[in-house]
């Protein structure tokens, strides 16, 4: 296994792995917050890092057919979403490059200011 190495995002507002506080993204990419997954609330985001992708697989979706594959946290392999690879609906190809973050899997951390 290769040694993981994670990146850390000195902004603000961070969206972290809820299990191992891994920096996953930041509030400044969020595209939507108005999705849903099989968990609840979720939100479409342009750029996830610290994260691996699954394999390809065709997912029914509410919105329609999609070829996603699912992402998981570097240091813990916890499922934190999916990404999606293709929309066969015109109107759902904006996602496509996009990932969706499952909001009970993380959290998102607000920097304490330190003086
Ligand atoms: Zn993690």
């Amino acid at each position: 296994m290769p040694r993981v190495l994670t990146r850390f995002i000195e902004e603000p507002q961070v969206f972290a792995c809820a299990n191992c506080k891994t920096h996953l993204s930041t509030e400044g990419n969020i595209e939507s917050k108005d999705f849903t997954t099989q968990n609840g609330r979720g939100f479409l985001i342009n750029k996830l890092i610290n994260v691996t992708n699954g394999p390809s697989a065709d997912r029914s979706l509410r919105t329609g057919m999609h070829v996603c594959q699912d992402v998981y946290c570097v240091t813990c392999d916890t499922n934190v979403g999916w990404k999606y690879i293709k929309a066969f609906n015109q109107t759902e190809r904006y996602k496509v490059g996009n990932f969706v973050l499952d909001a009970v899997k993380v959290i998102n951390y607000h920097w304490e200011s330190v003086d």
